[in-house]
């Protein structure tokens, strides 16, 4: 069985949305839809995907504004962290008010625990909560495909603004550092925004990864 990850940029600040799906089955997971339902709607059908969940990384307007419609059209559950259930509920935190033109309140149908493990696509699905960027970012790794979702906390040679409210640099470092660079070095990972990198990469090349941070 072999998983595809396919992507499509979406919204005014360029977000990847992530199509994880069984090439045979074509049963998929969506990450984090955050804007343009139309256009995701249309790879699916395009695609003949049968999705069967929305995992969000967390609840940024950047990545959720899409949700409603495509829960409504497709739907399924959505899945986020426990912690970061007010930053979904919360225009003000989830920055839709400011920046994503029109106030948005999400409610999930299953939050998740640090560390819980979930089944998707016939494969384990580990959860790894990593405050910093906001205060219950969740990261998403399937060990058997090596791949993370890594949604705002690690970018290609890069990491997360902490500027947002709950960020913290400090607790960004120590969740990448703790928690994702721990993980096998092989793992393809997979940002919010921008290009796919590797475990192994990261730990040679981001410049957070050094202890001068
Ligand atoms: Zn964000």
């Amino acid at each position: 069985m072999a998983l595809i990850c396919d992507f499509r940029v979406v919204g005014p600040v360029q977000t990847n949305c992530y199509f994880l799906y069984d090439e045979k089955t074509k049963k998929g997971v969506l990450v984090d839809p955050g804007d343009e339902a139309e256009k995701l709607l249309s790879y699916i059908g395009k695609k003949g995907l049968q999705i069967e969940a929305i995992l969000l990384t967390h609840g940024h307007f950047d990545h959720i504004m899409a949700v409603p419609e495509l829960k409504k059209e497709l739907g399924v559950p959505v899945y986020v962290s426990r912690v970061e259930k007010e930053v979904l509920e919360d225009p003000m935190t989830n920055l839709s008010l400011q920046m994503g033109g029109r106030g948005i309140c999400l409610e999930a149908d299953h939050y998740l625990e640090d560390g819980d493990t979930i089944t998707l696509l016939g494969e384990e699905v580990r959860c790894i909560l990593t405050p910093g960027h906001t205060v219950g970012g969740m990261c998403y790794y399937f060990p058997k495909a090596g791949i993370l979702f890594s949604g705002d906390t690690l970018f290609q040679e890069s990491v997360g603004r902490t500027d947002f409210p709950g960020g913290s640099m400090k607790e960004l470092i120590r969740s990448i550092r703790e928690k994702l660079f721990v993980l096998a070095s092989a793992t393809r990972v997979y940002p919010g925004h921008g290009f796919s990198t590797s475990i192994e990469t990261e730990k040679m090349f981001n410049p957070f990864a050094t202890d001068g941070f």
